[in-house]
């Protein structure tokens, strides 16, 4: 940032170079919402003030020790005059330079255009997701003043100005107090945000439940209180979703909540929710986000990742321990044998959360399961205390069920054929694939239900799940084939003659295949290639593919359907000839087209080329 030096005491800065654009799209895509300017300001007051009041916990060395936490709001209807101060931490002048004026996060252009591109028919709920930070702040005015002071005992205060793009200047300013006030000129289309009514109106709905006192003037307009230190009782349903709204930072109502209250080895109280739906793709950050940490009402720190295992992300609110003591540090709280305890009996108490769902209001659940359990699932190769009951909580769609009503293992088990050996499965990109698959046929045809996977996710915990109420949980690719028989209305190629043709095959293929045997499995294809004895299933192959680029897969068995027209013909030119180029063609033919179907073709070239000389050929 080059430093322009215009008079002695005024400075004047370059924004960087994207700040253009992002202006240009927070005004334009957020046009029909700019009220939510006045909750990015107060949100950025009430992170200032916990920084202070945290910070107080241990140093009282600083500013102003005994002013109050507060924000104030002034407006003037008559001039459109508009101000927001807070007693917070305030900014040094490095602050000012670095904080303000760059493009925060990184998702936020790309946010932006998002959401240009759907021109105006903006879904509410994704801003209510995303900060767009400071800068909204342009959309109701052309010129903005920060006047900040840190809470340093030696800090200066410092007057910033801008009109959002271009340059902004700093200078030196007289003010007593810690603290930072931001104020402003409403524009004349944005007059509306200095009538009080409609102010206080934006602060109840978006910033009720701010820690800190907002004052409009002299009135207070918002109820501080800790919701989660309320007995269950005198918590009413309409305060339960606004208090979710504002933590979640979400437009929608919860999908459920749990209210606790905990006392024994370790004594907390948590209020939890579940969104009912998962942030779009480009924003989810899930992992990043967590429950917010509390010690006796005062916020410790946001989105604690040491409370919540990894797999249980998806669930936002509060927790408030008093054995978490006031003055801790950010080491204090990763090693700390009590942040351990609360985040075991948590997650005990999650889970016994699902489970009730899961019995008591199973749509829910199933919403619940669709929206976040990609990421839930993942505890079972991640938290083995609890392994058995997340298990359990999983769901699956199979061949069986109706697409979206997927079931839990335990059903499974209870409709299995009473000589069924094992619980099978298939792993693919989506279910309609899957129905289609040459693999699933003699499991069709045999009423043996399948598990359809397709959550990429899938193929690192199903197999990992290993057996399930006694039975193992197995690939079809290596199920062991004795259960039934394929009722089969054209008749087998004799032993001779399919020896005969397996020999053509093996010749043809060489060492590209394990090996080649007829399929037991087969109904209506010709071909199909599983994982040999000791190879991995093929969508776990192509995972591992994904993850290293140098993975080799293991060589695949081809099985050969007897009863199929194509292979008797093939035995048949066989028997005359094994060396035929057409045979020899079909047979390299079928082998890539197993591949194909795998999503495992190497050489697509090869195979449309060879393609074409089968059809010229028999089209002579
Ligand atoms: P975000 O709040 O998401 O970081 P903003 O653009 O809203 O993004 O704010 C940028 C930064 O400016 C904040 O992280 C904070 O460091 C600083 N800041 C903004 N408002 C205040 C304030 N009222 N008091 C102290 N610092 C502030």
């Amino acid at each position: 940032m080059a430093a322009t030096t215009k008079q002695s005491r005024v400075e004047e800065f370059q924004f960087q170079a994207e700040m253009e654009q992002l202006l240009h799209l927070i005004v334009h895509a957020l046009y029909t919402h700019r009220e939510i300017f006045l909750r990015e300001l107060i949100s950025n007051a009430s992170d200032a003030l916990n920084k202070i009041r945290f910070r107080m916990l241990t140093d009282k060395n600083v500013l102003d020790p005994d002013a109050d936490l507060k924000i104030t709001i002034e407006v003037d209807p008559k001039e459109g005059h508009f101000a927001i101060e807070d007693t917070g931490i305030g900014m040094t002048r490095d602050e000012l330079i670095r904080e303000i004026g760059t493009v925060a996060r990184s998702g936020t252009l790309e946010f932006l255009k998002q959401l240009q591109q759907q021109k105006g028919a903006v879904d509410a709920s994704l801003i209510g997701q995303f900060g767009v930070g400071f800068y909204s702040v342009f959309m109701v005015a052309d010129e903005v003043t920060i006047e900040t002071r840190h809470a340093d005992p030696d800090s200066k205060a410092y007057r910033w100005r801008s009109r959002g793009t271009g340059t902004f200047t700093i200078e030196e300013i007289d003010r007593p107090n810690r603290g930072t006030r931001i104020s402003f000129k409403l524009k004349e289309d944005a007059r509306e945000f200095s009538d009080p009514e409609r102010v206080k109106q934006i602060i109840k709905r978006y910033s009720n439940f701010v820690d800190f006192p907002i004052y409009l003037g002299k009135e207070q307009v918002n109820r501080v209180t800790a919701l989660w230190q309320l007995p269950k009782g005198e918590i009413k349903e309409e305060e339960l979703v606004e208090f979710y709204k504002f933590i979640a930072n979400d437009f929608n109502p919860p999908l459920a909540h749990l209210h606790l209250s905990l006392e024994g080895a370790v004594s907390f109280k948590a209020l939890l929710f579940i969104p009912e739906t998962a942030p779009p793709v480009f924003l989810r950050d899930d992992l990043e986000k967590s429950v917010h940490l509390y010690s006796r009402k005062v916020l410790i720190q946001e989105h604690s990742k040491e409370l919540l295992h990894e797999y249980l992300r998806f669930v936002r609110g509060v927790v408030d321990s008093e054995d978490v003591p006031l003055n801790v540090s950010r080491e204090w709280v990763q090693s700390s044998p009590v942040i351990t305890k609360i985040r075991q009996v948590l997650t005990g108490k999650i889970l016994s959360w699902l489970e009730d769902l899961a019995k008591n209001e199973p749509r829910k659940y199933l919403q619940f399961y669709k929206n976040f359990g990609s990421l839930f699932k993942m505890g079972v190769n991640a938290d083995f205390e609890h392994r058995d009951r997340i298990i359990k909580l999983l769901r699956f769609e199979t061949t069986l069920t109706e697409p979206d009503e997927p079931i839990s293992l335990q059903q499974y088990v209870e409709r299995m054929k009473t000589d069924q050996k094992a619980i099978y499965y298939l792993t693919g990109e989506h279910r309609d694939l899957l129905l289609k698959n040459p693999k699933l046929e003699y499991f069709l045809a045999n009423e043996i239900e399948v598990l359809l996977l397709t959550d990429p996710v899938d193929v690192f915990v199903v197999p990992s799940i290993g057996e399930f109420d006694g039975k193992p949980v197995q690939s079809i690719e290596q199920a062991e084939l004795d259960t039934g028989t394929v009722e089969k209305s054209e008749e087998a190629l004799s032993a001779n003659l399919s020896d005969n043709l397996i020999q053509v095959f093996k010749q043809v293929l060489g060492d590209r295949v394990e090996d080649v045997v007829v399929s037991r499995r087969l109904v209506s294809s010709p071909v199909i290639l599983v994982a040999g004895k000791e190879g991995l299933d093929s969508q776990m192959e192509k995972m591992m593919k994904l993850l290293d680029r140098d993975f080799k897969g293991s060589k695949k068995v081809l099985e050969i359907n007897p009863t199929h027209p194509l292979i008797k013909n093939l035995a048949r030119l066989a028997l005359g000839d094994g060396q035929n180029s057409l045979l020899r063609s079909c047979i390299l033919q079928l082998y890539e087209g197993a591949q194909l179907l795998e999503g495992n073709l190497e050489s697509p070239a090869e195979f449309v080329q060879r393609m074409t000389e089968i059809m010229q050929e028999a089209t002579k």
